[in-house]
């Protein structure tokens, strides 16, 4: 069980797996916002359909019932009865007036009903159906002709069935706004707190985007230090594994590989801008003699010995001094014509024998020397470094030949 538990914090640290997460949390917030956005605008349409055919629609309809009694029916009336109007005039209007009131009060009949409302309603639907037999029974008379019949019409008895409905339809308006208004005000509170819900989730979506984001880039900045870090370690590495692969464990001083890469590069770079090159071809005498004396660790010794002095004596940063294999040196020296790197092989001689490493063995001094090969030239296209080092290493000869100790020019 730890294991499984340490498998999954070792998948949740990396940077791929958290920047899914957090893709995945910002789209499932977004998601979620705008399916509640969604939502509540269907919620709203209905309520709002509520308010506009529950409430709104009704109550037109209602004052249009109420402007059918109170306006046009009465008007009628009252212009029939004073004989303001033709006997047929009289009959349409009536008719137009009555049917208008059936059909707002019908629609208003069938309209949807709470309870409360239908126990309202049926009283003022029996007051509208008195009122319609009423002004059934004028159309009738006004129908017959019959003047007498048309005089004993007490229109006062409809005036007050009018006044009745007026004030029953008043009561009725009044009541359908209160409802409606009480309908605005509850869409209101639920808009308020869908808009507060949303509001919440909003925050909490980019409060957790930006806690994972921390996350993300914080694991992101470590992977980059630690990158950096082991970067780092690996030039250092390289630049040891560099040093040690040109360097001779030995003596500590370039080694022969390095020597061959060096001699190459420095020899085209004077080719190129037309400057001296030397080679200097050193070699202990007899050594042979020394080891067999002395001991080979003692011979070692005079090996360090000898690369540390000749390394040391050497300051210009052209100056090159490496240790070709056994007893065999070799040096390079840019930019120094014949007698300059003469004179630096000579001082090279000198500030070996002034060591005075004791060699009794040595037919050329009571101290260990060496012999040099040197060749200098300003070096062309054509130069080849074989035969540089040939030429140096045949003035040697003659060096050890002549009685050691000493350099020879090539
Ligand atoms: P010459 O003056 O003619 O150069 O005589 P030499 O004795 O120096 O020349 P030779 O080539 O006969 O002998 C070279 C000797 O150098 C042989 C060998 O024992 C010794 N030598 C070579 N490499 C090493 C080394 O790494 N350590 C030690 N102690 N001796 C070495
Ligand atoms: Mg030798
Ligand atoms: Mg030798």
């Amino acid at each position: 069980m730890p294991e499984t538990t340490a498998i999954l914090i070792h998948y949740l640290k990396s940077t791929k797996v958290q920047l899914t997460i957090l893709t995945f949390f910002m789209l499932i917030g977004f998601f979620s916002i705008g399916y509640m956005g969604y939502q509540n605008v269907q919620k709203m349409k209905r309520d709002v359909d509520l308010v506009y055919f529950g409430s709104y629609i009704k109550i037109s309809k209602l004052k249009d019932l109420k402007n059918a009694y109170t306006g046009e029916l009465v008007n009628t009336i009252l212009k029939s009865k004073n004989r303001l109007l033709s006997h047929e005039l009289s009959i349409s209007l009536l008719k137009n007036s009555r049917e208008k009131i059936v059909d707002s009060w019908l629609y208003y009949k069938n309209s949807y009903k709470s309870e409360d409302e239908l126990i309202f309603m049926d009283r003022v639907d029996k007051a509208i159906n008195l009122s319609l037999i009423k002004i059934d029974i004028i159309l009738d008379i006004l129908k017959s002709k019959n003047q007498s019949r048309i005089n004993s019409i007490s229109y006062e008895k409809i005036f007050e069935t009018v006044d009745d409905i007026d004030i029953l339809i008043e009561a009725l308006v009044v009541y359908e706004s209160e409802k409606s208004h009480n309908i605005k005000k509850k869409i209101n509170i639920e808009f308020e707190d869908s808009l507060y819900k949303m509001w919440l989730l909003m925050v909490f979506v980019l409060v957790l985007g930006f806690v994972v984001s921390i996350i993300v880039s914080r694991n992101i900045h470590i992977s980059h230090k630690m990158l950096r870090e082991k970067g780092e370690q690996l030039r250092d590495v390289n630049k040891l594994l560099t040093e040690l692969s040109i360097t001779d464990t030995l003596t500590k001083i370039y080694n022969r590989r390095y020597f061959d890469l060096l001699f190459e590069r420095e020899l085209k770079s004077c080719a190129r801008d037309k400057r001296y090159f030397t080679f200097v071809m050193m070699d202990i005498d007899h050594f042979k003699q020394y080891n067999d004396n002395y001991g080979h660790g003692m011979g070692d010794e005079v090996l360090i010995n000898v690369a540390k002095t000749l390394k040391s004596s050497l300051k210009r940063p052209t100056d090159y001094i490496f240790r070709l294999g056994g007893e065999e040196f070799g040096a390079i020296f840019i930019g120094l014509d014949r007698d300059k790197s003469l004179a630096l092989a000579q001082k090279l001689l000198k500030t070996l024998e002034d060591q005075m490493i004791v060699h009794e063995h040595n037919s050329a001094s009571k101290y260990i020397t060496m012999s040099m090969g040197l060749k200098n030239l300003i070096p062309d296209a054509s130069t080849k470094g074989k035969a540089i080092i040939e030429s140096a290493d045949e003035a040697l000869y003659k060096a050890k030949e002549s009685g050691r100790n000493r350099v020879v020019l090539a």
